[in-house]
């Protein structure tokens, strides 16, 4: 595989190679290599998987959305499981703290057992389960413990991915990723989330989410083989995220969340491209989601706020709840939001995770009091814009605490009007 791929050096090399073939006649001679190791690629059996390829072609428009529409599965839903007014939430990860990596770590280095990390993680899931309980949350999360980031995590567990040791990337500050290579035809060998959504559900008789990413995020986040167009790939992708939604579903999860935290920024610069590329984004998170039963509730999150040009597509995506990025700007996303544009549920940030700084109970009532100016209450969340994991539990705490207390406020407070119905 080593051949297929170009980092900076091989780039460079790439480079010179394309610049002595624009001005010889022994061009070919020169290109021949590259050209074989393509050949290669198209024909190796690690980029041609028979069985991925049969279920792409066999897809039809049915596949690409739920049995019933919004209001029916939203009635459903409410029949199986009794939410509060204005439920309250969380994004997925809680703080990943340095106990947490140094037992991977350990792990990695063979200094403990795997009997021993499962052991860990299943201690770490049960607090953040019972911190949850303790602060009166209602739709729990396992908090993300296994998880060392939300794309590499998946990309390790299906096939047709591969890693690098150094092929590190920025994300934002100080924070890097290591993005999977995705090399050839996708698919899920085996589960990849049950054993610990499974494990957080049976310590409580609160609803946990199912917490997974979505294809576009994996398919932005990665290295993609550019072989074929990103479409087909992101495809294969939403298949085999489908298998895991079908199996937690299977399981007895009631949400499943699937986090589309870079659908915006794949948006492409031309505005030309940009149709075409929402369209198939899109279609790819509705064909992962699309086998869930009208009673078990989709959830989606993404994290920023930008969504002028975007939100009939978002609406298209039909995710029974959304979260999204809010805080910053004081609740002016939901201007497009609000109106009748956007039917279905909806959990505006209350606090910007990516600061230190924690809220108050004052402040996060007087955002959820201009949420519900906009769009009203009845399809309200409240929820912090993004995972935990970048913060401290001392942070986490007090933040969260502040969160529920704004909300039983505002449950006690009669309604805000939406300003449009
Ligand atoms: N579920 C992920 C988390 O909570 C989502 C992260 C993200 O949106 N960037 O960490
Ligand atoms: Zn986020």
């Amino acid at each position: 595989m080593r051949g297929w791929l170009a980092f900076a050096a091989q780039k460079l090399e790439e480079l010179r190679t394309l610049r002595t073939a624009a001005g010889t006649v022994k061009r070919e001679a020169l290109l021949a290599p590259s050209r074989a190791i393509g050949a290669a690629r198209r024909g190796s059996a690690h980029t041609n998987d028979e069985a991925v390829r049969e279920r792409v072609a066999a897809l039809t428009p049915a596949d690409y959305a739920r049995a019933e529409p919004f209001a029916a599965r939203q009635a459903a839903q409410r029949a199986r499981v009794t939410l509060p007014e204005l439920p309250t939430t969380t994004i997925g990860s809680f703080p990943q703290t340095a106990e947490i990596r140094a037992a991977r770590r350990a792990r990695r280095d063979g200094e403990l057992s795997e009997a021993d990390y499962e052991a860990f993680l299943e201690r770490e899931i049960e607090q953040a389960i019972r911190f949850q309980e303790r602060l009166g949350l209602d739709l729990l999360v396992h908090g993300e413990p296994e998880r060392n980031d939300m794309v590499e995590h998946f990309g390790e567990q299906l096939r047709g991915f591969a890693f690098s040791a150094n092929g590190w990337v920025q994300s934002y500050g100080s924070r890097c990723v290591k993005p999977p290579i995705l090399f050839g035809d996708v698919s899920r060998p085996q589960a990849m989330t049950v054993r610990w959504w499974r494990w957080a559900q049976s310590r409580t008789s609160k609803p946990v989410k199912g917490m997974l990413t979505g294809p576009v995020t994996i398919l932005q986040w990665s290295f993609v083989r550019d072989d074929q167009p990103r479409r087909e790939t992101a495809t294969q992708i939403a298949l085999a995220i489908q298998d895991e939604v079908r199996e937690l579903e299977a399981e007895g999860a009631f949400a499943i969340q699937v986090d589309e935290a870079a659908l915006r920024e794949g948006l492409p610069l031309q505005a030309a491209a940009r149709a075409e590329w929402v369209a198939w984004a899109i279609d790819a998170f509705r064909l992962t989601v699309a086998p869930a039963r009208s009673e078990t509730q989709v959830h989606t999150h993404m994290c920023y706020s930008e969504f002028g040009s975007i939100v009939d597509q978002i609406v298209r995506l039909d995710a029974d709840v959304i979260s999204i990025e809010a805080s910053r700007s004081g609740m002016d996303v939901l201007d497009s939001f609000g109106g009748g544009v956007y039917p279905n549920e909806i959990g505006p940030g209350v606090y910007d995770i990516h600061a230190p700084r924690v809220p108050d109970a004052d402040e996060i009532e007087a955002l959820l009091a201009a949420a519900e100016a906009r769009i009203g209450r009845e399809r309200l969340w409240v929820n912090p814009d993004c995972g935990l994991k970048t913060r401290r539990w001392e942070e986490v705490e007090p933040a969260l605490t502040a969160l529920v207390e704004a909300t039983r406020r505002r449950r006690a407070a009669a309604p805000a009007e939406a300003a449009v119905a």
